[in-house]
């Protein structure tokens, strides 16, 4: 069964498609958080971020790169929040990687990034310190 976003890709449900290329596709959100809410997707079915071939994560970011000014112009928002839900535990709801695009402006409601995440968790330093290690050995 193919995720709902291929299903939009391949023309089999509508939606208001914005850009595509070969290897993306972005339309608008269709519960937006804001006029002009966007998501940006590969054509092909990853799951995750870590699911991606290096060139289609690439070629992702580009497109988000390209969206971002566009969506900002037409509904003159003052800024963007830019994001991925990166498995289920953090919200994701389609299985299909997928960029929100939402605009922002001076007076909204919104809080940041931080604030949905409740804000800064105590570290000490030694912890801090091994994460940044395990980390720097993975990548
Ligand atoms: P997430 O929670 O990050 O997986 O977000 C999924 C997003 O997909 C939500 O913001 C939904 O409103 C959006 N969505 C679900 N179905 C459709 C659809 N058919 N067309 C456009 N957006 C959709």
């Amino acid at each position: 069964m193919s995720t709902i976003f291929t299903q939009i890709v391949d023309g089999e449900i509508p939606a208001d498609i914005v850009y595509e290329n070969e290897t993306t596709c972005a339309f608008l959100d269709a519960n937006p958080l804001a006029p002009g809410h966007t998501l940006v997707i590969p054509k092909d079915e990853y799951t995750r971020i870590d699911d991606l071939p290096a060139d289609v994560a690439r070629e992702l970011f580009a497109t988000v790169h390209r969206l971002v000014p566009a969506v900002e112009d037409a509904v003159d928002a003052d800024a963007t929040t830019v994001g991925f839900n990166n498995g289920t535990a953090a919200g994701q709801e389609v299985d299909h990687v997928h960029c929100h695009i939402v605009p922002r402006f001076e007076d909204d409601a919104g809080g940041t990034l931080h604030s949905a995440l409740g804000g800064p968790t105590e570290l000490a330093d030694d912890d801090r310190e091994s994460i940044a290690a395990d980390i720097e050995s993975r990548v």
